[in-house]
């Protein structure tokens, strides 16, 4: 669906993208992951063709990235993306099934009514945009992206504006489209989102893949908390097998076992490790 090799991009004062792989599968929920600055947008124009990379290669489908044959297969939902407040839920959809060449009659219609739904927002297809809170507009965006089918999605912050029930709707919405076998890049900050959803994590920092796999993978650096009578042990990077050892160990040490609890590592755990908390310090 998206495969990108060595993308590099550089702007006028700083240096967005330094040779940066990525792929999505068919069917398969991608979290892109990074701190402010970290060339996320970058890397999801570049596979829209909005920016067009100094190096690498990239491409949608099979097309290069950009091209008209890569543009009607992707739908694109941008960071700060404004529709006309004047126009309703619908208009809004008709324009962009226009846009992409799409009937908006007969078929277009049915289209709209079930991407209306899809969304939830069936009861606001004649509301207009300026009186539609912000997680209504996000979830329209959404709607707008899958006009047509894509066989790709690239979803820039799709669910910053969302309460836990917005949320929960555009999770539901990209799981039914991972289903369909609809490839998704997420771009978030949203970690537990990602946890809840990706099938995989790409984490870039200064331009550069700082790690990438499986969500389960990724985390699967277990510890273990053990309560004793003499307060509480914790051990990082310990596997299942090496538990009782490490029990038997305190025992032997003349300690009280009151309760051993497994942990594993979360996302968050492994982003503050890799890129740490200077987002927090801007
Ligand atoms: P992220 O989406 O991870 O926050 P961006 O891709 O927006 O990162 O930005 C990466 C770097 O490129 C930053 O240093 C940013 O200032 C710079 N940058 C992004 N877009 C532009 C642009 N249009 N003109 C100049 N610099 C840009």
């Amino acid at each position: 669906m998206v495969q990108a090799t060595g993308l590099t991009k550089a702007y006028k004062r700083s240096v967005a993208l330094r040779g940066v792989d990525i792929e999505v599968a068919p069917g398969e929920v991608v979290g892109l992951l990074g701190p402010n600055g970290a060339g996320k947008s970058t890397l999801t124009k570049v596979l829209t063709g909005l920016v067009r990379p100094d190096g690498g290669t990239a491409r949608v489908v099979g097309a290069p990235a950009g091209s008209i044959t890569a543009r009607t297969r992707v739908g694109y939902l941008a960071e700060l993306f404004r529709f006309p407040g004047w126009a309703s839920a619908d208009e809004v959809l008709i324009l962009h099934q226009r846009l992409v060449g799409r009937p908006v009659t007969g078929e277009g219609v049915a289209e709209r009514e079930q991407l209306l739904a899809e969304v939830g927002l069936t009861h606001a297809a004649d509301t207009r945009v300026e009186t539609m809170s912000k997680g209504m507009q996000q979830r329209l965006g959404l709607a707008q992206a899958l006009i047509g089918d894509p066989a790709v999605l690239l979803l820039d912050e799709p669910t910053s504006a969302l309460d836990p029930a917005g949320r929960h709707t555009v999770r539901e919405v990209l799981s039914r489209a991972r289903d369909r076998g609809i490839g998704v890049l997420l771009n978030t900050h949203l970690l537990g989102e990602v946890e809840l959803l990706a099938d995989r994590v790409v984490l870039i920092d200064a331009g550069q893949v700082v790690t990438a796999g499986s969500v389960s993978d990724l985390t699967a650096g277990h510890g273990v908390t053990i309560e004793t009578d003499d307060g509480t042990v914790e051990r990082a990077g310990v596997t299942r097998d090496e538990v009782p050892g490490i029990v038997a160990e305190l025992v032997a040490s003349g300690r009280e076992i009151y309760a051993v609890v497994p942990r594993r590592s979360t996302l968050e755990d492994l982003y503050l490790s890799l890129v740490g908390d200077r987002e927090t310090q801007r």
